[in-house]
């Protein structure tokens, strides 16, 4: 069924009893030519882009618990093409250009809502390295503008200038970032998949890896065996334990990261406003709540829930930025297990076993990278070579030392990434 208003219209006419659901259940078949571990918004995606680029559809994704459960529903769906280095740039770019016509694509309303980023900057420092990042912008071909103390006043205005701590310079704008609806990005990819054949298994956890003379040839999961020619992993806090399962040690680690949301405001924030000094991110929902978050919990975890100690710490950033928040009651917080890499920047590449595709490593940053990411992982999958805008996101760059891409410039340290 394709979705418009006049579907709408007709299903409200006539008691609404056409709609279907958007995805079949089907149970697993014992062979495919491609499974994908983890249903997220990168497994998705490439699956779509997968049967939709490259014409392969005899393709499983296989989700241990329900389509979207990860952080592609945890996130705070911030999209944005912002970065600096070479590698990044492009990629990212790249991604938002599909961002801007997803929705038509998909024929699912993704959201996507871009209504702009400013990153606050709060030194001489900092103004010189966004200023740089600026330019590093314009030059990929995306949009960058430097704003004045004032500039930023004129649009935050309910910002706190007086702060002495950390007194606001000014800021980065980025009129095409914004946000999208991050359940609407795996629902829509997920039924575009399936209306193209893909096979989309919930409750269906991989706890093995086939391989033999150096190939893949299947998977263990808790519903069966499945015989397999290739195996992408996509599963973001998961990467390193996966992984483990073909003897493979990446250099992933797993931390928390924490969302917040506030309950439903009259419009009060209509961009992504970023605190340079604090590490505090919010926008507002198109419900109306406070959308916000902060740094990494610090410590390696696998449990997808956070702690008070930061929690208090990220109020604090956001009533130092903008004390009105204080009068807002919290609602629900949340944690989202991050695939950190030592540099900060991810990892679609094949690995040294044939047949075996990896991508991870998205650290803070892999809800904008979805559509991106889906189509070089398909890309690379299908024709087992990279696509270009995504060719620098090499395995082997942490055991060269050639290639890496620390855009924070914090060092090999994966939570300060
Ligand atoms: C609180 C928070 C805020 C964030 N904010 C932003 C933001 O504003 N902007 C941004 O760009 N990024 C943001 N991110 C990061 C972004 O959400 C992630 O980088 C991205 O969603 C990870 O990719 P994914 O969607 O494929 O992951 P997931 O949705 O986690 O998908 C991985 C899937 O693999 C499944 N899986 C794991 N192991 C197995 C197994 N053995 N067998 C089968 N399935 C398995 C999991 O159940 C999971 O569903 C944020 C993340 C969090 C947690």
């Amino acid at each position: 069924m394709r979705y418009s208003g006049w579907q709408v219209l007709a299903q409200g006419l006539t008691g609404n009893r056409g709609w279907h659901p958007a995805w079949r259940s089907p149970d697993p078949r014992p062979d495919y030519d491609i499974v994908l571990i983890g249903g997220g918004g990168h497994g998705l995606a490439t699956a779509f882009y997968l049967a939709k680029e490259h014409g392969l559809t005899n393709v499983a994704v296989l989700e241990k618990g329900y389509l979207g459960g990860g952080n592609v529903g945890r996130n705070t769906t911030i999209v944005r093409a912002n970065y600096m280095l070479p590698g990044n740039s492009e990629f990212y770019s790249h991604s938002l250009k599909l961002w801007e016509k997803l929705s038509g694509e998909l024929n699912y309303n993704v959201m996507h809502s871009q209504r702009g980023i400013i990153n606050l900057f709060h030194s001489d420092g900092q103004r010189d390295a966004y200023a740089r990042r600026g330019n590093a912008m314009i030059n990929q071909g995306d949009d960058a503008i430097l704003l004045d103390r004032e500039g930023v006043r004129q649009i935050l205005p309910y910002l706190n200038f007086d702060q002495t701590r950390f007194p606001i310079y000014g800021g980065l704008w980025h009129k095409r970032g914004g946000t999208a609806r991050h359940d609407a990005v795996a629902w829509g990819y997920a039924r575009g998949a399936d209306r193209r054949g893909v096979d989309l298994i919930q409750n269906c956890e991989v706890t093995g890896i086939d391989i033999e003379a150096g190939r893949v040839r299947g998977v263990q999961t808790t519903r069966g065996a499945i015989r397999v020619k290739k195996v992408g992993i996509v599963v973001a806090g998961r990467s390193s334990q996966v992984a483990a399962m073909a003897g493979l040690r990446l250099p992933i680690e797993s931390h928390i990261l924490q969302a917040f949301v506030t309950e439903g405001l009259k419009p009060a924030i209509d961009h992504v406003v970023t605190y340079g000094m604090g590490h505090f991110y919010i926008s507002q929902s198109d419900k109306g709540g406070l959308v916000f978050g902060g740094d990494l919990d610090f410590y390696a975890s696998y449990a997808a829930r956070g702690n008070l100690p930061m929690a208090e710490h990220v109020m604090e950033a956001g009533m130092t930025l903008m004390p009105m928040i204080g009068k807002a009651k919290l609602l629900r917080s949340w944690g989202g297990i991050m695939d950190m890499s030592p540099d900060g920047s991810p990892i679609i590449d094949k690995t040294g076993i044939e047949g075996l595709y990896l991508n991870c490593g998205w650290c803070y940053g892999g809800f904008k990278a979805v559509p991106g990411s889906g189509y070089s992982f398909a890309h690379l999958i299908a024709q087992d070579r990279p696509h270009a805008p995504a060719a620098r996101f090499r395995l082997d760059r942490f055991a060269t030392g050639h290639g890496l891409m620390d855009e924070e410039g914090t060092g090999s340290q994966h939570n300060l990434h």
